[in-house]
């Protein structure tokens, strides 16, 4: 067995991963601070590529999770009372309803591992986040893509929610919404949004991905908790990842019927979620000063670094996030190395089928000068 396993060539290796896994890319990350130092041998980077808290993580937060770190040689809670409990309270629902994952990715896998699967097709829309696809194929569900808006659409390259709806097929298990989506930071109103999710067929289940929801500003954007009760097919995700500022713990979660959450959690990983994490965020829930001061930057930085873009003659797409996406009419990929060679990491967002914009973290004040300042350069 073994002997045979060593002569396997890595085309052999191919043909044993399962189909799905065959035709798979890896999701790429945004360039770290500490590779582009290395590289470069800048002293000071930024990094605006990753839609991270520029403000880092509440120190509340920081506390309970360097406490934590005591009883390390014991397993985590697997069930995630404690943080599943101050989930419940402040979110007002029960905690049989919680999926917790590690960051909310996984619970996007974990919908996608419960429901769907060879046989079964998974619609989503282009420009959407990278994760829907990938962790589609990996369970080897059929994918399908839906055209977006229109770039003349008042939410261009966002969800259109109608050409989604004429894709679902009997087969169709899982449909994958991002509302604000990323990369294009664009919006779905509270009327369009009800009123697609009120006619999905009931064999669908439909993930409205909210990980930025704590940062939008928007009067009409909905938060799609309040349907829960009404639609038992539902399944909201939010993350610490963006406004909390815990992206390096990862810790995300779904809100559904406790049904639902009961099927995610026969697939989750018992102690998928390490112990600082599970602190970490229970405390971050607390410190509503920080999200709030956390909030407030992002909303004026959000408008001041759009304005300043748009002064400089750029077409930013509209944003309820704490990210902008960039139309340069132009290959991004220049410009994006100009800006690294002047210590700004931005994202290209060519994978996502936008090889003309690149996406921009807002960060503070000093930063979105910095990477206003590095922009004109580049631009000349
Ligand atoms: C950043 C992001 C997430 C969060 O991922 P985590 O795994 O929670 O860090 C989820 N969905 C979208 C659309 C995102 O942009």
């Amino acid at each position: 067995m073994q002997a045979e396993v060593r002569m396997l060539t890595s085309c052999d290796f191919l043909e044993l991963a399962v189909p799905g896994v065959r035709g798979l890319s890896p999701y790429q990350p945004g360039k770290p601070e500490t590779e582009l130092r290395r590289e470069l041998g800048l002293q000071r980077v930024i990094k605006l590529a990753s839609n991270e808290n520029p403000l880092g993580p509440s120190p509340r937060a920081l506390a309970a999770a360097t406490d934590a770190l005591r009883g390390c040689h014991r397993y985590p809670d697997g069930n995630a009372f404690e943080l599943k409990r101050a989930l419940a309270t402040s979110l007002g629902c029960q905690p049989e309803q919680l999926t917790v994952g590690n960051g909310s990715n996984d619970v996007l896998e974990l919908v996608a591992r419960a429901f769907a699967g060879p046989g079964r097709s998974v619609v989503y829309s282009r420009h959407a986040f990278a994760v829907y696809p990938l962790v589609t194929q990996a369970v080897g569900a059929q994918g399908i893509e839906a055209e977006p808006n229109g770039p003349e659409h008042f939410q261009p390259y966002g969800h259109d929610l109608a050409a989604m709806a004429r894709l679902i097929r009997p087969d169709t298990r899982v449909v994958y919404l991002a509302n604000p989506n990323n990369p294009t930071g664009t919006w779905l109103g509270s009327s369009e949004l009800e009123a697609f999710l009120r006619e999905l067929p009931t064999h669908v289940i439909v993930v409205v991905d909210e990980a930025y929801a704590e940062y939008v500003t928007q009067s009409d954007y909905p938060d799609a908790r309040r349907w829960l009760d009404a639609l038992p097919n539902l399944v909201v995700t939010r993350t610490f990842s963006k406004a909390y500022g815990l992206a390096g713990f990862r810790v995300g979660y779904a809100i559904s019927h406790p049904e639902v959450a009961d099927l995610l959690n026969r697939v989750r990983q018992p102690f998928n979620l390490n112990l600082p994490a599970q602190a970490a965020a229970a405390a971050a829930l607390g410190d509503h000063e920080h999200l709030e001061h956390s909030r407030a930057l992002n909303s004026r930085e959000l408008q001041r670094l759009g304005a300043a873009l748009s002064a400089m003659g750029l077409e930013v797409l509209p944003s309820a996030a704490n990210f902008l996406c960039v139309d340069f009419h132009q290959r991004a990929m220049p410009i994006f190395d100009g800006l690294l060679q002047r210590g700004v990491i931005v994202r290209p967002v060519a994978n996502y089928g936008l090889p003309e914009h690149l996406r921009i973290t807002v960060g503070t004040v000093e930063e979105n000068d910095q990477c206003l300042y590095a922009l004109r350069e580049v631009l000349g």
